[in-house]
């Protein structure tokens, strides 16, 4: 998955233009900035990849959560429904807003279950935020036919999917907004950095107020720019939109290699009848950034990923004991650590998960291993790579 692994020339060339007009802010200075306009020209680079109309660049993933929720009209005391297995940065995102996480299981494709999300909506529910984890994503036809029956926003986190498509659409692009992250570890890296896109014109707009402190954005005077909306501050910096700006034209291609050496670690596993993989909902193409494969029980699944330690496969994932990826160890947001008061809605709203059990994602999470797959690999250390795995989830069988 990290584009990190692939810098070269594109990216310094793209940052050297920056530099050398020393404009690192997106907005105004036109004089000054050579004709370079690097979060705009990201914009435009995103809507054109991703087959998008509107494309909002925000300061990281975890922003762009909060921002597509926020034009989605999800405020205090409203409930988002998300996955109990996602990265901590789902629930942080919500609770930014005063509205509550609605955590439900997931499925074999390692998302949310439409049938817990059906289960899951109350009069306070606005929107429904599948993550797309690990390079697949959710059965977005059926979480839309819930989303439409009950009225309520859909919203992807397609922050570890960038690339991969369901029905023949980019992930992003199914539900009312899409949120990508651009962090140190994501396909596609610009140091920091995120994106909300969506089709609606109306959160567009909204979009391009709100990440930079409600202005409107027109003429060439900031100062006097007037502001319809109350906003806040996301924009990102022209230094990291250059290195973002390289690496999305790069896309296709990281997704390539990603299928190839994805390809070659699961044509090897396949041949061990004890692994399964991951459900891909009919439709979907994932984006090969992960291989995620079950394995038939929590203390196999704990020797293999042990087994893989020891004999140097890195970078596979036992998120069922990963402090950050499952519900399991997240007694901070259970006993609602924060650092500063929240409102009685969000405490009464989230007292469920004192004793809320997950047994149905228990039974996939715990099974499950995840193996990042990176770009940098040459085909004969992915084999070798391969020939190590079978080894050691055959010797824990
Ligand atoms: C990385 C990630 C985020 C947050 O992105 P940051 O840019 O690190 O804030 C949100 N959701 C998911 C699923 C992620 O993997």
């Amino acid at each position: 998955m990290p584009g990190f692994e692939s810098f070269g020339d594109l990216e310094r060339k793209e940052v050297q233009d920056v530099l050398d007009s020393g404009v690192l802010m997106r907005y105004g200075f036109d004089t000054m900035r050579n004709g370079h306009y690097k979060a705009q020209s990201l914009e435009q680079e995103l809507q054109k990849t991703l087959e998008v109309n509107h494309a909002q660049l925000v300061t990281n993933g975890t922003a762009a959560v909060s921002v597509a929720l926020a034009l989605a009209g999800v405020g205090a005391g409203d409930e988002v429904i998300m996955p109990c297995f996602t990265f901590v940065a789902s629930f942080e995102a919500i609770m930014m807003l005063g509205a509550i996480p609605v955590l439900v299981d997931i499925d074999d494709t390692l998302t949310l279950d439409p049938e817990a999300v059906k289960q899951a909506i109350t009069d306070k529910t606005k929107a429904i935020m599948p993550v797309h984890m690990c390079g697949s994503m959710a059965n977005l036809e059926a979480l839309k036919t819930i989303a439409n029956q009950y009225n309520l926003k859909l919203v992807e986190d397609a922050c570890q999917a960038i690339g991969g498509t369901y029905k023949g659409q980019y992930l992003g692009t199914y539900g009312d907004l899409g949120c990508f992250s651009f962090d140190f570890v994501k396909t596609i890296t610009s140091g920091e950095g995120g994106a909300v896109i969506t089709n609606n014109p109306e959160y567009a707009k909204h979009a391009d107020y709100f990440t930079d402190h409600g202005h409107d954005h027109i003429g060439n005077d900031r100062g006097a720019e007037s502001h319809p909306v109350l906003g806040y501050n996301f924009r990102l910096s022209e230094l990291h939109s250059a290195v973002g700006l390289a690496q999305v034209r790069r896309l296709k291609d990281f997704v390539a290699i990603q299928k190839k050496n994805y390809t070659i670690l699961r044509e090897a596993l396949s041949a061990i009848p004890e692994v399964t993989f991951r459900t891909v909902p009919e439709g979907g193409e994932e984006s090969y950034a992960f291989l995620s494969f079950f394995l038939p029980d929590l203390d196999i699944a704990r020797k293999v990923s042990a087994s893989f330690k020891n004999s140097g496969v890195d970078a596979c994932f036992h998120y069922y004991d990963n402090n950050w990826h499952y519900v399991r160890k997240w007694d901070h947001l259970k006993d609602l650590k924060t650092l500063y008061p929240v409102s009685k809605e969000v405490k009464d709203g989230m007292s469920y998960l004192k004793n809320k059990s997950f047994e149905k994602s228990d039974h996939y999470i715990g099974r499950n291993l995840s193996c990042l797959i990176k770009l940098s690999w040459t085909e004969a250390e992915t084999k070798k790579r391969a020939e190590l795995m079978v080894e050691a989830i055959k010797a824990s069988l």
